[in-house]
């Protein structure tokens, strides 16, 4: 439980002023709007939103943070979902690079050059509140201009960098897995391309990179990069 206090305290630390903050699974979108002051802008009407959102605000004042709670709009499910996503992909266009005297947004760089890092087996408190044992996986993005390293999480990533980036894996040796719409397989089937379609497992076929678990179980196009067609 304390390891999930120190991701939340981290999680909150890391909160531009005056951005979104949407937990994992809750449904609700925050606003830091202090130096340790968050309040709620809305949450779901769903069954266990109320409860979630008092969790939220222990853990807040578990690490001396204010909670400011007037209630905030309550919505159907899918349009808090909508949301959420909409306001995460407006900040996320000012997202910029952490180190102090650069100007770069995290939007102009090299995303399609990031690194995933898996970091271990973690404990998630589902919203039923049963606790699950998952794989914490996280991006490296390197800044163009400074070369700092800006980890993110998996979420954040698909903000900024948009679902073909996210949805595209690049192993050791070069060769990129895109997951593909059943649509593009049909095409790409007709086109007497089928050879290229692969069944993704746990590891990459060739190098044997673990893949991010959500690009498992998936039918990807993979393509070898010019130069390498012998491996
Ligand atoms: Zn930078």
């Amino acid at each position: 439980m304390d390891e999930e206090i120190e991701m939340y305290e981290k999680a909150l630390n890391s909160i531009g002023m005056n951005q979104p903050w949407s937990p994992p699974y809750h449904n609700a979108c925050y606003e830091r709007t202090g130096e340790k002051e968050i309040t709620l802008l809305f949450r779901s009407d769903g069954v266990n939103s109320q409860k979630m959102h008092d969790e939220i605000t222990r853990t807040v004042e578990l690490i001396d943070w204010e909670m400011i709670d007037s209630g905030g709009s309550v919505l159907p499910p899918e349009e808090a979902a909508h949301r959420i996503i909409q306001s995460k992909q407006d900040a996320s266009r000012n997202w910029k690079c952490p180190t102090d005297d650069c100007e770069e947004y995290i939007v102009t760089m090299p995303l399609e050059e990031a690194k995933w890092v898996n970091m271990g087996e973690q404990e998630m408190v589902q919203p039923d509140g049963q606790s699950v044992s998952t794989e914490r996986w996280g991006t490296n993005v390197t800044c163009h201009s400074c070369g700092q390293e800006i980890f993110m999480e998996p979420n954040d990533y698909a903000v900024v960098a948009g679902d073909d980036l996210f949805w595209t894996y690049k192993a050791t040796n070069g060769v990129t897995y895109t997951m593909l719409s059943r649509e593009s397989i049909v095409d790409l089937i007709d086109s007497g391309a089928g050879e290229s379609l692969v069944l993704t497992g746990t590891f990459t076929p060739f190098c044997k990179d673990v893949f991010p678990p959500h690009m498992r179980g998936a039918p990807c196009l993979f393509v070898v990069p010019k130069g390498d067609e012998e491996e």
